[in-house]
């Protein structure tokens, strides 16, 4: 007595060279069976969502990740663009821009206002 195989994977494969379309029916032998349809592990229906649904979750994580790094490269451009604004002559403010963020508002009197 010979053990029965599960029929073939239904899942069609389609590949593309250049403009010329092929496509065939997946060549392995059924894993498990979907509402009377069978099919190979790779081509199971809760496989493929699950591994799309892991992408997703990837992707996601990926996003938030990229928009705390944007985030933190416009902050770091900022005070970039603060320090290179300020005057090498005005240690007090260049103190307050590197300490505390703060823009600038101790930058030396000129000559001709200072207070009496
Ligand atoms: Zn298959």
């Amino acid at each position: 007595m010979s053990k029965q195989k599960n029929p073939q994977c239904r899942e069609r494969i389609v590949r593309y060279e250049g403009l010329a379309r092929y496509e065939h029916q997946c060549t392995r032998q059924g894993k498990v069976e979907r509402d009377g349809k069978w099919y190979c592990g790779q081509h199971d229906p809760e496989a493929v969502r699950a591994r799309r649904e892991a992408w997703d979750d990837a992707w996601s994580k990926q996003r938030v990740i990229n928009q705390q790094q944007q985030a933190e490269d416009r902050a770091a451009k900022a005070i970039y663009l603060r320090l290179k604004a300020l005057r090498a002559d005005d240690p007090v403010g260049l103190f307050d821009a590197l300490v505390k963020g703060v823009e600038p508002d101790h930058a030396p009197p000129t000559k001709g206002e200072e207070k009496p």
